[in-house]
């Protein structure tokens, strides 16, 4: 059987704002703006390599939104990194920010390179450069960005600095996701798969699951993967496979997650692992299991496998893993779906927690971070509850007839200018 041909991230997002804007009745002005990014900046900038030569990389910002504030999202650096792919990642932040009811529009970045195969001065001079490029249209009142796919607090930490030394001050709430020492927040760093775990156990309420013994499937060992399978297992459930790049590792009687991770310090992947069976990458997600967490990249739940998935949580912690299609096959089989945009919001909370931390020049307690993260997931898990229970619907629209209809009011008030 042939499979259809993958579609782009972009037409993903777009398909996906479609179904809600018609289900909203959108006026068509508005959505016919929102159904763009606003702005797109593609730079191509030079980077003097280790041995010498000179390199030229691609790299882009685009910012999707601004009606509801500053534009917000991350910054990856991967070899597959296009124009398309930032396009999506900035319109989902839109929609991220907005269902986790935050002052902010939706943007993104990246830069088209396999990090891993830069030394650390290229990829620092690499980082600065693309700043220096981006600074006109960064800023802690118009865009901040924050680590993602294969970026770091120390990534953040040069971007900070190197924003910095052009204003010719120092600007901590140019980027978030910073090192401590900068004025980073506490929880920064397990925000994401914190927020993620918060929704599971929210999700797993509604279902009667009992966590405690539940089965999970983490696809993506790195930051929001790891730690989300760390935080589960602290709950009580039984990790049973991970992946990364290289490929996945399974133990249906559960994985010893700490020597996984000494084993990925060690060899650089949890391929390998003693005590464990290969499994590739699409096989990990159709193992059967109570919790399947997609932690990698984006078009990996596609009409191709999504019949093949047993499970009844899948909780994106990725963005963009599920396709509209199989978003479909999944809701008819009973799965619940919690979408990227709830998920894996609880880094952009903490980042914008951190965003308020470092304007008022005061900062909070770790506890104090994690209670307000607990509370702003919950509230938000259970109005996209409500709406998708209303609207009879899948929890991915109900957080898209949430947050487009959140976007589309505060640009209704603002008016067309002039
Ligand atoms: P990361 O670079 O720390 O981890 C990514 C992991 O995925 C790595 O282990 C990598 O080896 C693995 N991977 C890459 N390609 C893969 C593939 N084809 N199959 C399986 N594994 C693969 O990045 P991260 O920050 O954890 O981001 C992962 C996902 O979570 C991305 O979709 C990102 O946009 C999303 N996300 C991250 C954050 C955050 O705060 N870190 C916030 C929101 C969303």
């Amino acid at each position: 059987m042939s499979s259809a041909p993958q579609k782009s991230a972009w037409a993903v997002a777009q398909q996906q704002f479609d179904l809600a804007a018609s289900r909203l009745g959108l006026d068509a002005g508005i959505a016919a703006v929102l159904r763009e990014p606003r702005r797109q900046l593609t730079v191509h900038f030079p980077v003097r390599m280790d041995d010498g030569s000179t390199r030229v990389f691609e790299g882009h910002r685009v910012q999707h939104n601004l009606g509801r504030g500053p534009a917000k999202g991350g910054i990856r650096f991967h070899q597959d990194v296009n124009i398309e792919e930032v396009k999506a990642l900035s319109m989902w932040m839109s929609w991220k920010c907005a269902v986790m009811d935050l002052p902010y529009g939706g943007g993104k970045g990246g830069v088209t390179v396999d990090p891993k195969k830069l030394s650390l001065g290229e990829l620092e001079r690499l980082t600065r450069r693309f700043t220096t490029e981006i600074a006109v249209i960064i800023g802690p009142e118009s865009d901040i960005p924050a680590p993602d796919v294969n970026t770091n607090s120390q990534t953040m930490a040069w971007m900070m600095d190197t924003y910095s030394m052009h204003v010719g001050y120092t600007v901590p709430g140019v980027v978030t996701g910073k090192p401590i020492a900068l004025g980073g927040s506490l929880g920064r760093n397990e925000a994401t798969a914190r927020g993620a775990v918060f929704c599971i156990r929210e999700a797993a309420a509604k279902i009667n699951l009992n966590l405690k013994g539940a089965t999970v499937v983490v696809q993506g060992y790195g930051n929001a993967g790891s730690i989300a399978a760390r935080l589960i297992s602290e709950m009580g459930a039984k990790v049973i496979a991970v992946s990364d790049s290289s490929g996945g590792i399974q133990n249906p009687a559960g994985l010893d997650l700490a020597a996984v991770d000494a084993h990925k310090k060690k060899t650089g992947s949890v391929v390998a692992f003693a005590g464990s069976t290969p499994v590739s990458n699409q096989a990990i997600l159709e193992i059967p299991c109570d919790v399947l967490i997609p932690a990698a990249l984006e078009n990996q739940i596609t009409a191709d496998n999504a019949g093949k998935i047993k499970t009844k949580i899948v909780a994106e912690a990725a963005n963009g893993p599920t396709t509209p299609e199989a978003d479909e096959i999944l809701f008819k089989s009973g799965a619940m779906v919690i979408p990227d945009i709830l998920c894996n919001a609880g880094g952009v909370t903490v980042s914008y927690f951190e965003w308020v931390q470092d304007l008022n020049r005061d900062f909070w307690e770790e506890d104090e971070v994690n209670a307000r993260l607990e509370k702003k997931m919950v509230r938000a898990f259970h109005e996209v509850y409500e709406m998708a229970q209303k609207e009879k619907s899948h929890l991915r629209l109900g957080a898209y007839l949430l947050s487009v209809q959140r976007v589309a009011d505060a640009m209704k008030v603002r008016g067309i200018y002039p």
